[in-house]
């Protein structure tokens, strides 16, 4: 017996079982709860009211809840599979996504009844919020025979802290978790590469032109106007025909998110993305570089550099103007 396996193991087991079975809406599908749900969700759809109403598609899940009283008709392969977790050392929960699927809509008066799977159990994955299992729950919601729609919700089932199970009573025969470095990223020994970019027929001279440290911006060649990003023909008369004219790499920020969530692979959140408008009059988005993703503003000078990101992938970045290079980012 022992460690990640073993426990891998006995958690697919749990794939297929039963979280709810034949388990009963607490009301039948009704126009003041519809009322509610569309008052709070701000829709003024015509489609929600009167005599011929639906309910919202998006409202699938709230015909299923429990309320504060709870159901009394769940099975107990959720709890099972959570104590397992928790007794490994995976104690903190999160959801992170939901589906749902319609397949008939539902009006007032029917009665809804459900069954829950639990449908996939990951192997061990290495989050930024810790080591974790993400569980997939289906639940497949019906009218009598006919399935209205399903609902899939999945959570992350993981160690808090950013590091694999530890601390007293829990786990301790679990291994040591992959790597972390002391922000809780994954070490760099295995972290993937950076997405290449998709270079087709319309794109390929300017990829060209990074191969060259050069970023090149298209230019009609009948009305002279500048595109970007590259495109067969011209925005403003169609025309096909064009050149191009190599940027100054002067520019400013235009806009800017900065991503927290989700985390893909190779970006190391949070992080800004910004749209810099060049100096030429067009805006591309790229990453601005040199000062923190918190520092970044709208208005913001800059200016182009090309960033060799690994062996094979050099990319177009902006660098915050007049700040040293070297420093951050
Ligand atoms: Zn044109």
């Amino acid at each position: 017996m022992g460690g990640e396996v073993d426990l891998g193991a006995r958690l697919k087991a749990f794939v297929g079982r039963a979280a709810a079975t034949a388990g009963t809406g607490k009301d039948p599908v009704n126009l003041p709860m519809i009322r509610h749900w569309c008052e709070a969700v701000g829709d003024t759809s015509p489609a929600y009211a009167g005599d011929a109403a639906v309910a919202p598609p998006t409202m699938l899940q709230a015909w299923t809840m429990g309320g504060l009283s709870g159901h009394v008709d769940r099975s107990g392969a959720h709890d099972e599979l959570f104590a397992l977790l928790d007794g490994a050392g995976y104690t903190a929960v999160v959801a992170t996504d939901c589906e749902q699927e319609y397949l008939r809509p539902l009006r007032p008066g029917d009665e809804v009844t459900f069954d829950a799977v639990i449908e996939a159990v990951s192997d061990r994955k290495t989050t930024k919020l810790g080591a974790g299992y993400f569980v997939t729950t289906r639940m497949d919601i019906r009218v009598g025979d006919e399935l209205a729609g399903t609902h899939r919700f999945r959570i992350l089932k993981y160690a808090p802290g950013g590091k694999g199970p530890a601390g007293k009573g829990a786990a301790s025969k679990e291994p040591a978790p992959v790597a972390t470095a002391s922000n809780g990223s994954v070490s760099k020994e295995s972290a993937p590469r950076r997405p290449r970019p998709v270079i087709n027929r319309d794109n390929a001279g300017f990829w060209a032109g990074v191969a060259e440290r050069r970023l090149l911006i298209q230019r009609c060649g009948d009305c002279g106007r500048l595109r970007f990003p590259w495109l067969p023909g011209c925005n403003g008369c169609g025309a096909q025909e064009w050149d191009t004219v190599e940027a100054s790499g002067d520019g400013t920020v235009f806009s800017y998110v900065v991503m927290h969530h989700p985390p893909f692979p190779a970006f190391d959140p949070p992080y800004a993305v910004a749209v810099i408008e060049l100096a030429e009059g067009v805006r591309m988005v790229s990453d601005v570089v040199g000062v923190a993703h918190d520092e970044v503003r709208v208005g913001m000078p800059v200016r182009l550099e090309f960033q060799q990101v690994d062996e094979g992938l050099v990319l177009p970045v902006f660098r915050a103007a007049g700040r040293t290079s070297g420093v951050l980012g």
